[in-house]
């Protein structure tokens, strides 16, 4: 399933439907911080972690299933995240995106947060969007974005070798 943005003007409702859309078929793109997390819990990063080259860097990104492109921590049987409680930073952010520049969407518009300028989107594809009694707001949305382009940039082949000999500690 592909990403399709639409502006993210207000706070929405938003629950949940676990269709597994956002965790097939698509990159999830995993940051150290991430990475680490997840190591702690007992996974072994041979089991989850996959590269990909873009435009020159190094990406690390989670495995999925062969048979379904699925995540590797999705549960097929109850449709649910088996690492919810410390899944990857995009996955919390998600189906939400923040964007340092335009993406050239009819009717989007900047956003302050912290004295930035971001741009904000919600993907119209995903059925949790307006549901549900939770609402989330503009400054969760650009606070966990902000946070995940913080963390993507800082986040090289470097770092997770360092990451595997146990020598990081800062992330
Ligand atoms: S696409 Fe939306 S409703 Fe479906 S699993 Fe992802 S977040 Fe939940
Ligand atoms: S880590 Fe969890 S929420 Fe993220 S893609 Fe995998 S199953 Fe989905």
């Amino acid at each position: 399933m592909r990403f399709k943005p639409k502006p993210l003007k207000s706070d929405v409702k938003f629950e949940c439907k676990f269709c597994l859309d956002c965790c097939r078929g698509r990159f999830i793109y995993l940051t150290l911080h991430d990475i680490k997390n997840i190591m702690r819990r007992g996974h072994d990063p041979q089991d989850f972690i996959l590269l990909t080259a873009e435009e020159g860097k190094i990406r690390f990104v989670l495995a999925y299933r062969e048979w379904d492109l699925g995540c590797v921590f999705h549960d097929p049987e109850t449709g649910k995240c088996k690492i919810h409680d410390y899944n990857p930073l995009i996955c919390q952010i998600y189906p939400f995106m923040v964007s340092y520049k335009p993406l050239g969407i009819e009717g989007e518009e900047p956003f302050e947060y912290n004295g930035e300028k971001l741009w904000l989107y919600y993907d119209e594809s995903c059925p949790g969007i307006g549901e549900g009694k939770e609402v989330i707001t503009r400054e969760e949305v650009a606070e966990l974005g902000v946070r995940f382009h913080k963390e993507f940039e800082k986040t090289d082949l470097e770092g997770l070798n360092s990451l595997l000999n146990g020598e990081n500690n800062g992330t």
